[in-house]
């Protein structure tokens, strides 16, 4: 006998009763985005592999051991399963020219794919809704996105998630700043783990937001790259505290936060919740003014930021706020011969005139029908017996009060049926 087949270590099948929060998380941040002017784009799940090699750096976490990527012999093309959404949206901009006609605000949201070790919080095929502006230089619209965020986890009803930001200043700066902080770190390489002694020489930056404490002791002595910072930086992240402030947006500066990812300049900034354990960030972003050059664009300046689904809905689920989804408006039964085709296309046009109909299938006895009406949640049965036929009625009953059950025409079946639904609804 042959083993059953499972789903794929890490990717979760979503089932109903939690898809129903997925769907409530998704309306929510959908209507958020609209009121903050943001326009959806789709990208395709698979991309050239050198994308992401050259958007998102090749001495990072991602690129390093993180992508599902293969060779297609038939056409001869290395290709990867998007492992973040920023370096496809950027593409598409200069593929389409998006920004001939000025800035643009746009969202994307799906899957992505990061061979990682599967864990609560971390799964190899996770979900995210990623927010992009591009075009746009002043720190107002790095501030426009934290404030957003702020307001979507009060949209979510999600206390308790604390907003940490810092500024990684230009490449010029950064690459100013890393040749002390490597001599810092070579001078202390006796107490660097061999994560941080890898990483010194390729990504030495990565090494300031290492977990080990001993290399944290480490590089709490490193020189800070806040004192690398030129005017313009410096203007920018003013420009942006000053609007946080404005808004009463509450937030730390960790100056060890670097991000991931290369393309990251000036602002950057994660929103962490202490209710998920290891896996406490929610979202995060920042400022990407190189990345358009970094793909052979025209420069644009661009900041976005993106959200990890699963640790949201985590949250949400936690916060124990059911869902409301909508009950069916009847079940529909029929016992009797002849019966059946009456209800089915009764059903159908009960749909066609908005109703929510749930139509018994598998057969089984008048009561059996019942408990399964019951059980649906429906506002009503509507019940299809031989009498019924004859008459060219439907029979209604109300699910959820204790009153008699009657007739309703066919012939008037929307206007009968609108009236029966109020009545049990009140
Ligand atoms: P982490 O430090 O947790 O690995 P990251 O910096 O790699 O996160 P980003 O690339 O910034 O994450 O992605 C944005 C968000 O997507 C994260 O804040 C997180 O909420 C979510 N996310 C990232 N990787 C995963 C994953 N493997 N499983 C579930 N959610 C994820
Ligand atoms: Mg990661």
């Amino acid at each position: 006998m042959s083993a059953n087949i499972q789903a794929v270590r890490g990717m979760n099948d979503i089932l109903p009763d939690e898809a129903a929060w997925w769907r409530h998380f998704e309306a929510t941040v959908e209507a958020w985005l609209e009121r903050y002017g943001y326009r959806n784009i789709r990208m395709p799940l698979v991309e050239h592999t050198q994308l992401f090699r050259r958007a998102i750096g090749e001495v990072t976490d991602i690129v390093e051991k993180e992508m599902y990527s293969w060779r297609d012999e038939l056409n001869g093309e290395d290709l990867t399963l998007r492992p973040e959404g920023t370096a496809s949206c950027v593409r598409a901009a200069i593929e389409h020219n998006l920004l001939y006609d000025g800035p643009k605000r746009l969202w994307y949201a799906g899957a992505m794919y990061r061979h990682e070790r599967p864990q609560k919080g971390r799964y190899r095929q996770f979900h995210q809704y990623g927010v992009e502006a591009l075009g746009l230089e002043g720190p107002d619209i790095d501030a426009e996105h934290i404030v957003m965020c702020a307001a979507l986890w009060r949209d979510l009803g999600l206390g308790g998630i604390r907003l940490e930001l810092n500024t990684i200043g230009s490449a010029e700066e950064r690459a100013r700043y890393r040749a002390d902080l490597v001599r810092h770190l070579e001078a202390n390489v006796d107490r660097l783990d061999a994560d941080a002694r890898r990483r010194m020489h390729t990504n030495p930056l990565r090494v300031l937001d290492s977990k080990n404490p001993m290399v944290q002791d480490v590089v709490a002595g490193a020189p800070a790259l806040t004192g690398y910072l030129g005017q313009e930086s410096k203007a920018h992240f003013e420009g942006l505290r000053r609007l946080l402030a404005a808004a009463g947006v509450q937030y730390t500066i960790n100056p060890r936060l670097v991000r991931g990812l290369d393309y990251y300049n000036r602002t950057v900034f994660e929103w962490i919740s202490d209710a998920l354990g290891a896996q406490g960030t929610v979202c995060g972003g920042g400022r990407y003014d190189g990345l358009f050059a970094q793909i052979g664009g025209k420069t644009a300046p661009a900041t976005g930021f993106a959200m990890g689904n699963e640790r949201l809905i985590a949250l949400l689920r936690d916060g124990e706020r059911a869902p409301a989804t909508r009950p069916p408006d009847a079940y529909l039964l029929s016992h009797g011969d002849g019966t059946h085709e009456y209800a089915f296309t009764l059903a159908e046009v009960l749909r066609g005139a908005g109703y929510a109909i749930v139509q018994h299938a598998g057969g089984g006895s008048f009561k059996s029908q019942m408990k399964k009406a019951d059980a649906s949640g429906a506002w009503t049965a509507l019940i299809v017996g031989a009498d019924e036929v004859r008459d060219g009625d439907v029979s209604v009953k109300f699910m959820r009060k204790a009153e008699p059950q009657y007739r309703i025409a066919r012939a008037h079946v929307v206007a009968a049926f609108a009236d029966a639904l109020q009545k049990a609804r009140t």
